[in-house]
């Protein structure tokens, strides 16, 4: 079910469902769970803001225990979809609900993109100034 996402990823870009009527959704499923249609893929535009985050300080498998502490957040596309991943580039500190983020694609393994989640350029700080 989630193949073409993951393919997609290892390829650099970030896709959701969408159904015919303009229903989307994350995570992936067979019908759309509004109207039950049949969904396709569409490239999603790669922003989004923090809707929710936690902090994380133990995990003991590799590779999470090297990069302790790091934070999950729950990103809410500019697509309405929400989408939970790692968000690098920034202090923990830095890190609060609403803040613009972008994502980026981590190699976890050859072939294999994983989305994370860094702040947006001209992100927290520079809001408002001209690029
Ligand atoms: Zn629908």
């Amino acid at each position: 079910m989630s193949k073409p996402f993951w393919e997609a990823a290892s390829r650099g870009q970030l896709l959701i469902q969408r159904c015919p009527s303009g229903h989307r959704q994350f995570y992936p499923r067979a019908v759309c769970i509004v109207c039950g249609d049949d969904p396709e893929w569409e490239a999603a535009s790669g922003r989004g803001t923090v809707h929710t985050f936690t902090v994380i300080r133990q995990n003991h498998a590799r590779p999470f225990r090297d990069e302790l502490p790091y934070v999950v957040a729950m990103v809410e596309l500019e697509e309405g979809v929400r989408m939970m991943g790692n968000l690098t580039d920034c202090q923990l500190d830095e890190v609060h609900i609403g803040m613009p983020v972008e994502v980026h694609m981590i190699e976890a393994e050859p072939d294999v993109g994983v989305p994370f989640w860094r702040p947006a350029a001209g992100g927290p700080g520079t809001r408002g100034a001209t690029a």
